[in-house]
């Protein structure tokens, strides 16, 4: 019986945004307007997306010992994720200073901090041996998401968002069940001139070794693939309001039904009605739906 239908292993960031005017030039300073501090980093999203859709949701991360490790840890206890896994210290939390100007365009620096120090050593066996889907992103050290791989049991299945994209090694991308992108991610993936036909970027990723693939399309849907064919899923046509985190919900949702062994596509229609949900509201994991809003 596994104790876990999600283990994510992944970052956590506290996100302190400010709106201005205009962005400081070099050696300038602007005033801008108060700050708003919301929980973030991938890991930290899909935790919240899952546990907040009723899945029994672990988070593997690390924060610092510091006002910005206990906001996060504060927020994914709200939502019901098992945080018994989560390391404190080694580094300050990881933070994403973030400005948004008058037409909505951010600016952002990220400092990993304790999320870069989440290290292969930190991957329990253990905690995966109680996990039906464990998913993962790329905002930890590669080396960490390796050692995920390597310590997978057969009954697990992985999911993994390359975000931030970067080349993965045969053995992470073999084991990506499915590997979901976007289509920036996709791109990076597939190198140089992909084209612009969804469905030859999901056969090239398919060609790269994962088991599957899902290429989200924004207000388009997603295409999901694997060797017995491909199908376009089409999004939920709603108003949207701010898409942030919205891949991140449906990554979660996706994951979370795949483990109660849907198939792809079933889950896939599923996860783009969360991350629908997840667009009409500000924020990301302040937007994400209760099982009960989904329906
Ligand atoms: P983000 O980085 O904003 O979290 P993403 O770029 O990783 O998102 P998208 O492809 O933009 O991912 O969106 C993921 C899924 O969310 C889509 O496949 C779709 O199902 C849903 N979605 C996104 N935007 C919209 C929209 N405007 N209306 C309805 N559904 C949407």
């Amino acid at each position: 019986m596994c104790e876990f239908d999600l283990v994510v292993v992944g970052s956590a960031n506290a996100d302190l945004v400010i709106r201005v005017e205009r962005r400081p030039a070099a050696g300038e300073t602007v005033l801008g307007s108060d700050l708003v501090v919301h929980p973030g980093g991938k890991g930290g999203n899909q935790a919240v997306a899952a546990a907040r859709l009723g899945a029994r949701t672990a988070l593997l991360a690390r924060v610092g010992d510091d006002a910005h490790g206990r906001f996060l840890l504060d927020a994914q206890r709200a939502a019901g994720v098992d945080t018994s896994h989560v390391l404190v210290g080694g580094a300050p939390t990881g933070v994403a200073l973030i400005t948004v100007d008058p037409s909505g365009d951010n600016s952002i620096v990220v400092s990993p901090g304790a999320n870069g120090r989440l290290t292969p050593a930190d991957v329990r066996a253990d905690l995966l041996e109680h996990a039906r889907v464990v998913s993962a992103q790329l905002e930890i050290p590669l080396e960490t998401v390796v050692a995920v791989v390597r310590n997978l049991r057969p009954h697990n299945r992985f999911v993994l968002n390359p975000s931030p994209p970067r080349a993965l090694p045969d053995e992470v991308l073999a084991a990506a069940d499915p590997l979901i992108v976007n289509e920036h991610e996709a791109r990076v993936l597939l190198g140089s001139q992909p084209g612009d036909v969804p469905e030859e970027w999901a056969a090239g990723l398919l060609a790269l070794g994962p088991r599957s693939v899902v290429v989200t399309l924004g207000s388009r849907g997603a295409l999901v693939a694997d060797g017995a064919g491909m199908k376009l899923i089409p999004a939920v046509r709603v108003r949207a309001v701010d898409s942030t985190g919205a891949g991140d919900a449906f990554t979660a949702a996706l994951a979370w039904r795949l483990g109660l062994s849907e198939p792809l596509d079933i889950a896939a229609a599923y996860a783009a009605r969360v991350a629908a949900f997840a667009v009409t509201k500000a924020g990301a994991q302040e937007s994400y739906p209760t099982v009960g809003e989904v329906l």
